[in-house]
């Protein structure tokens, strides 16, 4: 199945996406942490990336697109996959359709603009492999260490708070059109994603069977 996991930076899909991938054992293909592991690496797309994401700007469409077309491509993806970050602009999505990708399902994420707020400065993700924690919905098991790789868990720049304004407004502007976009193709699931992340992921797995 190839799915899509729309919603406001902060809704919480990639915390979603990650059990996810577990459940049906299928990819999930995160643009901000492929531009992360680039910056990392020093590449020279990661490079140009920076000072975008620093400041809660969207990366340029030609950019993500490439990206995402080059991982589609891969082996692992031919099953299926989860897309997290990705479209998030109707050019974006434009583009996937072009590349002749069928999309069977579009999860649109729904949380308050005060509860994302507050999960974003709560926000901790590990340096290493990218998984998502909160200081105290979603604690790993041991305090500043991450539950799958022993990675350090750090606050992302991005995730302060005038970022995290920065990127609502963004999102609004230009991320929450792709919901008309999905809905007209009839793929658009809305499901309520609060606090509790076991309940969430239930109502998803519903929205997906249907
Ligand atoms: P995320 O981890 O998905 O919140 O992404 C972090 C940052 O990476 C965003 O604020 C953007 O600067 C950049 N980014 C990730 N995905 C995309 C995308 N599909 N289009 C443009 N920029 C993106």
């Amino acid at each position: 199945m190839n799915i899509i996991m729309l919603g406001a930076p902060g809704a919480g899909k990639g915390t979603q996406a990650a059990v996810l991938c577990e459940k049906l054992n299928i990819p999930t293909i995160s643009t901000g942490n492929i531009i992360r592991e680039a910056l990392k690496n020093g590449t020279e797309m990661g490079q140009k990336a920076k000072s975008y994401m620093d400041e809660g700007k969207l990366v340029p469409d030609e950019v993500v697109i490439g990206i995402v077309k080059e991982r589609l491509a891969q082996d692992d993806c031919q099953n299926g996959f989860i897309l997290d970050g990705f479209p998030r602009t109707i050019p974006q999505a434009e583009a996937l359709d072009a590349m002749g990708v069928v999309i069977d399902k579009v999860i649109n994420l729904e949380v308050e603009e005060e509860l994302i707020i507050n999960r974003m400065s709560g926000r901790r993700v590990c340096e290493k492999c990218g998984r998502p924690y909160h200081i105290e919905t979603l604690k790993p098991r041991v305090e500043g260490i991450c539950d799958d790789c022993q990675g350090a868990l750090v606050q992302r720049k991005d995730d302060h708070i005038d970022t995290v304004k920065a990127r609502l407004e963004v999102y609004h502007k230009e991320t929450e059109p792709l919901k008309d976009y999905y809905a007209a193709q009839g793929k658009l699931t809305e499901v309520v994603g609060q606090n509790d992340v076991k309940a969430t992921t239930d109502r998803i797995m519903k929205a997906l069977e249907a």
